[in-house]
């Protein structure tokens, strides 16, 4: 295995290590409760990402830049804040939220890994693994003093965790507020404005019913639709749709329906990264070992 790639899991160890979710204890309940847990933090900042879209769309702001990376930086930083304005579930913190994606864009880069899959370098998206390092550079820069260990442990030249302040989260962060600002809705103004409503359409396994009830219960696609019909002035009104897509797991913004799509199949395969993650994560073991797990968890 790689060298930075074993640096990256100790280093995640390290980080997780410092959050409720790794508190857990090992046995079988919990870990599916930490697996729910992982599920539903990186439900959150994706529905943060696709909203992203909805507001560079449905406001005409121009990017220039991948628009992609643009929502990655604008979930994140919506997380990040020093002021956090979502009212999460206790099972979940805003910052726990930002490591739990990064988290998972890891997973997925050590998975193609592994799985020797070919390298999507013409993809709108930034590879999974750049995805986790912006990530990780926004969360240094949000505060250097508590993430000083990112920059040892990730093994990140030093000239560039200078720029996660000052660049990379200062930028992004400026960014955010320029919306907020011009497009911020006035709380005491009679102007229409886009509702936001969530419908969980029937999901049609088992493991989707489950998972339905999971994000249901959290109340954060809720969490999400407040905050944005509150913060900004919208044009139109918009749905946040969970429901089958049956052509993968996916989530994406339908510009023509107004709907964020959130599939059921993305939230499984959230469930299933965590697992993952797990078997990535052993010690002591050999590579054989490691593809036996990953082979196991997929059933
Ligand atoms: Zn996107």
């Amino acid at each position: 295995m790689l060298v930075a790639t074993r640096r990256i899991i100790y280093f995640m160890v390290w980080l997780y290590a410092c959050s409720v979710i790794a508190n857990e204890s090992q046995d079988a309940s919990s870990q599916e409760l930490a697996g729910e847990q992982f599920m539903v933090a990186n439900t959150l900042w994706t529905l943060l990402h696709e909203t992203a879209h909805v507001v560079i769309d449905e406001l005409d702001i121009p990017v220039i830049a991948s628009e992609e990376d643009v929502a990655d930086q604008l979930a994140t930083i919506a997380l990040l804040g020093h002021n956090p304005n979502f009212d999460l579930p206790d099972s979940v913190t805003q910052i726990e939220s930002v490591i739990a994606a990064a988290t998972a864009w890891r997973v997925e880069w050590e998975l193609e890994q592994w799985e020797g899959a070919e390298v999507a370098y013409w993809d709108s998206h930034s590879l999974s693994i750049q995805r986790f390092y912006h990530m990780m550079c926004l969360l240094y820069g949000n505060d250097p003093d508590k993430y000083e260990a990112v920059q040892e442990q990730l093994g990140l030249p030093y000239e560039h965790v200078l720029g996660c302040v000052d660049a990379e989260y200062e930028r992004a962060h400026r960014a955010v507020k320029w919306i907020i600002d011009t497009y911020g809705r006035q709380q005491d103004s009679a102007a229409p404005h886009g509702n936001v409503s969530v419908v969980y359409e029937k999901p049609l396994t088992d493991e989707h019913k489950k998972i339905a009830a999971t994000i249901n219960k959290a109340g954060i696609a809720e969490l999400v639709a407040k905050h944005v019909e509150g913060t900004l002035a919208m044009p139109n009104d918009i749905t946040i749709v969970f429901t089958s897509c049956f052509s993968g797991a996916t989530a994406f913004w339908h510009s023509e329906r107004k709907e964020i799509v959130m599939c059921y199949e993305l939230l499984a395969r959230f469930l299933y990264l965590y697992k993952a993650k797990q078997c990535l994560e052993m010690k002591g073991v050999t590579d054989e070992k490691i593809e036996a797990c990953l082979a196991r968890t997929q059933n």
